[in-house]
């Protein structure tokens, strides 16, 4: 194993820069998963991709459970199961590599989502020896599709509040099971369903594995949805479903812990999992813009053209690059609590927890930069971009499920900065200590950029930009104390200016990783790029948020030293927009691996 010693905890990027050698990016990846990524988009474009049209259109429901079979027949329903039952064994970021390919599917992504992650995991993480002989083999050869069936009609972000009821019988042989269950993907098709349900009066959820051919279990038509019309959303209905007392999940109140835990696995995945659809729109835009004539030239031609192709670009950029970061910090932390005696499921589990601050991040991002994308792909497009003709008007409705499922952004902002608040608490992070100092600073300074130290400028801007958030942290934590959580915009704000530094910091630092190889200066461009639009997001969010409850004076002192701390060289954007796109339009594709020279 490599013996890197990553982060201590997620979260500690707001603290220490890391170095150069322990941050992963996806050039990083051998040969071996990139030919595992190579004949997974194989099959998607064999097997998948020409259907479709035939899977949104709902003809043959047998469609969706039929390409999931035939993905695990390829291996791809269990690449994070153990060899024993018959899984793929492979590390975290090839996972995340996976999903990041299936991405452009959209429908199937979610089919696929649905299934190998909060369907199957549960499973895995929980599930006793005999529970995983009888349903993890099944799950990961295809023969058993899973659903996960969590939310309810009164019971959606406030996912433990569900009413399900599960009542032991008389002869204490089985429990009965009551409730209803909503929005649940594969919910047409699945074998299996995680249900979670109260027993009696409890407190908390208890997790269960509920068999489709049971008595008692009803469903509603598919949903009409937005988009993604190919998956299957059912809401599901359980009355008195007698289920053995051994398909109790994990231990009885143990379901929320499980929900959450498996949530955070799949909030990282879904970070990953626009990158497909992203990459695929930005080439078909790429594409268009070249073909399509207006006012005798390429649309490619024009300066607004180009700002959007390089706003989609870098964005993607920085998604992958925050996404696999995240990935390969996970996996080094799995390996560590290994050597340190753990077995792999407590491993990951404890390590995914770690990075829960992260995992939030790629998520939001990753949701946020995919509906950037798909409308500014539309809009390249014009009215065809309107047409079902064009291949925008499908990945324009099917972006927009990412910010409400896994979580929503919301939900995930609050999530960020209430996990810092709590960790600074228990003294598992430092961030008190140091936000104080920042806060007591007599002077400080602006970072000067330096043209020929380019990176080590950077990073001492984003040095600076820690002190930032650490300041209005500082300030909101210490005017707020524990009524925080009732200041729901501040704490908004603090979590942008966190997810932006997430993001300036690992883009910078793969286009330095990049540059040092290559000497490419295009990832001089990206990183320019990259900083003056997350430059202008924290300053923004940073005084948004102490104009929101300090006094005049006193916000005025803060906006002097947000602005001390954003302040930074003027690049010409313009010509750096312009670069980003000709680079990419001469090159004809965004694509994967992009292979820069
Ligand atoms: C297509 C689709 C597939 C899905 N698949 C599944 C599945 O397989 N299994 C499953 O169990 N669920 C699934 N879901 C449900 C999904 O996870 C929920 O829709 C989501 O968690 C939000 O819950 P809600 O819809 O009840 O919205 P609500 O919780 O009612 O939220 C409404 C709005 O209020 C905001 N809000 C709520 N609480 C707070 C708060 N405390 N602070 C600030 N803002 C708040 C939300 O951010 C949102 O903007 C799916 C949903 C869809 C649409």
């Amino acid at each position: 194993m490599t013996n890197k010693t990553k982060s201590v905890i997620g979260g500690e990027f707001l603290l220490n820069e890391t170095e150069l050698s322990k941050i992963f990016i996806m050039e990083d990846f051998n040969e071996d998963q990139r030919m595992m990524a190579e004949s997974c988009n194989d099959f998607l474009e064999k097997e998948v991709i020409p259907m479709t049209e035939k899977l949104d259109s709902k003809e043959n429901p047998e469609l969706m459970p039929e390409l999931l079979t035939k993905a695990g027949d390829l291996g791809l329903l269990g690449l994070s199961i153990a060899e024993e039952y018959g899984g793929m064994n492979m590390s975290f970021n090839t996972s995340m590599l996976i999903a990041d390919i299936v991405g452009i599917t959209g429908s199937f992504s979610t089919a696929y989502g649905a299934h190998t992650g909060i369907a199957t995991l549960p499973v895995k993480y929980y599930g006793t020896t005999s529970q995983k002989d009888k349903y993890l083999k099944g799950l990961v050869s295809g023969k058993l599709k899973g659903a996960y069936c969590l939310t309810e009609p009164d019971s959606g972000s406030d996912a433990n509040s569900g009413k399900s009821k599960a009542t032991l019988s008389k002869d204490q042989k089985k429990y009965i099971i009551n409730g209803q269950k909503m929005w649940i993907s594969n919910g047409g098709f699945a074998d299996l369903f995680i249900v979670f349900a109260k027993i009696d009066d409890d407190k908390n959820l208890t997790a269960f594995l509920v068999e489709k051919n049971l008595e008692g279990i009803n469903m509603n038509p598919e949903e009409e949805k937005l988009g993604i019309k190919g998956s299957s959303t059912r809401q599901i209905f359980f009355n008195d479903v007698e289920i053995p007392c051994d398909n109790m999940l994990g231990k009885r109140e143990e379901g929320f812990k499980i929900a959450l835990n498996v949530l955070n696995i799949g909030r990282i995945k879904l970070g990953a999992g626009v990158l497909g659809g992203c990459r695929g729109v930005i080439d078909s835009s790429i594409s268009y813009s070249k073909e399509r004539v207006q006012f005798n030239v390429p649309i490619a031609s024009f300066g607004a053209i180009k700002y959007k192709l390089s706003n989609m670009i870098v964005k993607t950029f920085s998604c992958e690059s925050i996404c696999y970061r995240a990935g390969d910090d996970i996996e080094q932390k799995i390996k560590e609590f290994q050597v340190d005696g753990k077995n792999l499921n407590e491993s990951e589990l404890s390590a995914i927890e770690l990075f829960s601050v992260e995992c939030a991040i790629c998520k939001i991002y990753g949701s946020e930069i995919l509906d950037f994308v798909v409308d500014e792909g539309l809009q390249i497009y014009g009215g065809m971009g309107y047409s079902e003709e064009a291949p925008m008007a499908r990945p324009y409705r099917d972006a927009r499920i990412s910010r409400i499922y896994e979580g929503t952004n919301e939900i995930n902002r609050m999530l960020i900065v209430g996990t810092l608040l709590k960790r600074s608490l228990k003294n598992d992070i430092n961030l008190f200590k140091k936000a104080k100092k920042v806060i007591n600073e007599e002077k400080i300074k602006k970072v000067v950029y330096s043209n020929e130290n380019h990176f080590k400028s950077s990073y001492e801007l984003v040095k600076k930009l820690k002190d930032c958030f650490l300041y209005i942290f500082g300030k909101a934590a210490m005017h707020f104390n524990d009524k925080i959580k009732s200041e729901q915009e501040v704490m908004m704000n603090i979590s942008d200016v966190i997810i932006s530094i997430y993001v300036l910091e690992s883009t910078l630092k793969r286009c330095e990783k990049i540059y040092k190889k290559t000497q490419n200066t295009i990832m001089l461009d990206i990183s320019k790029s990259s900083i003056y639009t997350n430059l202008s997001t924290i300053k923004h969010h940073s005084i948004e948020s102490v104009i929101s409850y300090m006094s005049r004076e006193d916000a005025n002192k803060s906006i002097e030293f947000i602005n001390t701390c954003t302040e930074f060289e003027n690049f010409n954007i313009k010509e750096i927009n312009r670069n980003i796109a000709n680079y990419f339009l001469e090159k004809k594709s965004y694509g994967l691996f992009n292979n820069f020279k």
